[in-house]
């Protein structure tokens, strides 16, 4: 068995990651800081819609990223979380190869208000206002047919022809595959993985890892979930507050994002964190302290880059090689756990470098805009020759 030791990262950058770190800086600071190139705050008072549309990067093409239609406490939390999602997608789309940028929306709506198709037509009419530098995808709180109701306003929609959360499951499971043969040096059968949350992407990793003969520890707050996996599969399920503090040898966060936190940290029993869930830590420190304490850590825009390589795919009207391109997630994987065992730096750390690097080498100093009427691409991705 391959040992994969703890190890200490006092040099690593811990920028803040938290959001109360965060709200204190001003949203303009934050947008310089952070590199954003655009960031859109809409208002309907016809419809009542409150969104947000953050244009992070697009160097590698033109944004992409879903609408997130969920409840928030402030138009500021909605807005700090788009933020967050969007650059988390600049990343993810560099580190998977695409020839894509970093683009997230929210509207601060509940999913179930009766205005819903009032509030998707408002925000798609801002989303279409920025030609195309923008390309919605689904995400949490929206649907394949939302996605097509959007799709009248916008040039180009992703995901409204298929959910793409089985690639997304695809691309975790592929993560943790790989983990467990570098750091034990087998496959999945026996190895114990606790699963939090039953949705979209859950329950096909569920379905995965069953089938690789994983031992299945689940659980969600949503009961109906837990007992539609049960009756399928052989799983022992545990309450959703207990699921991360497992004692398994995985955990794969597969619910909402800041499911690591330091008193999770505290209390984890199982040596790898490898899930879905976008911005699964609740501050980016703690990726030096899961590294310190020798636990293997596949960043989440790492492992759930799936969907987005499908997304792309879908795009391009070729799927020839998806699943492959998905399966390859795993050799990602691999190339930045071994790195940051050599290098000493926390896994997040060496995926942040190792996508900031991919932009780097094709900056061009032009972001990406729509073709010219003369059928010309003027953005710096589609052509520039960086
Ligand atoms: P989903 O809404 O379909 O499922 C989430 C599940 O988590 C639900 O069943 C919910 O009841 C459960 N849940 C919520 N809070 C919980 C808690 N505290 N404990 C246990 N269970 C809890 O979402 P999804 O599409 O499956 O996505 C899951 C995560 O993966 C999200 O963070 C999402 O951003 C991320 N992600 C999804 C995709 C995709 O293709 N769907 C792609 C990339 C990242």
């Amino acid at each position: 068995m391959n040992s994969f030791p703890p190890h200490t990262s006092p040099q690593v950058a811990r920028r803040p990651q938290g959001s109360v770190e965060k709200n204190s800086l001003t949203l303009t600071r934050q947008l310089t800081d952070r590199d954003f190139e655009q960031v859109v705050l809409c208002r309907d008072p016809a419809s009542g819609l409150e969104s947000v549309i953050a244009v992070h990067d697009t160097t590698l093409g033109p944004s992409l990223g879903g609408i997130r239609l969920r409840a928030y406490p402030s138009q500021d939390a909605a807005v700090a979380d788009a933020l967050d999602l969007a650059e988390a997608m600049t990343y993810k789309a560099a580190l998977a190869g695409l020839e894509l940028g970093g683009g997230k929306s929210v509207i601060n709506a509940d999913p179930n208000s009766p205005r819903r198709r009032e509030l998707l037509a408002a925000h798609a009419r801002y989303i279409g206002a920025l030609g195309g530098r923008y390309i919605p995808a689904v995400d949490m709180g929206t649907t394949t047919e939302d996605l097509e109701l959007v799709g009248r306003y916008v040039p180009t929609v992703a995901s409204h022809r298929r959910d793409p959360s089985y690639f997304t499951a695809r691309g975790v499971v592929a993560s943790i595959r790989a983990a467990i043969d570098l750091t034990r040096g087998t496959d999945l059968r026996g190895v114990h993985v606790a699963v939090q949350g039953l949705g979209h992407v859950g329950r096909h990793v569920v379905a995965m890892l069953a089938e690789e003969g994983a031992r299945l520890t689940v659980g969600d707050i949503d009961a109906e979930r837990v007992r539609a996996v049960r009756e399928r599969f052989e799983v022992t399920a545990v309450p959703a507050e207990d699921v991360l503090v497992t004692d398994a040898d995985v955990v794969c966060p597969c619910a909402g994002g800041a499911a690591i936190t330091e008193p999770v940290l505290d209390r984890l029993k199982a040596r790898h964190v490898i899930g879905a869930a976008n911005n699964v830590l609740a501050d980016r420190g703690l990726a030096g302290a899961l590294g310190d304490r020798g636990i293997v850590h596949v960043p989440d825009f790492v492992a759930n880059a799936g969907g987005l390589i499908a997304c792309e795919a879908e795009l391009r009207g070729d799927d020839s090689g998806t699943l492959d391109r998905v399966e390859g997630i795993g050799d990602t994987a691999v190339e930045i756990l071994r790195r940051a065992r050599r290098t000493g730096t926390d896994s997040v750390s060496v995926a942040l470098e190792l996508a900031r690097a991919r932009l780097t080498s094709r900056r061009s100093g032009r972001p990406w805009f729509p073709s010219a009427p003369d059928g010309q691409p003027t953005g710096g991705s589609a052509g520039s020759g960086s």
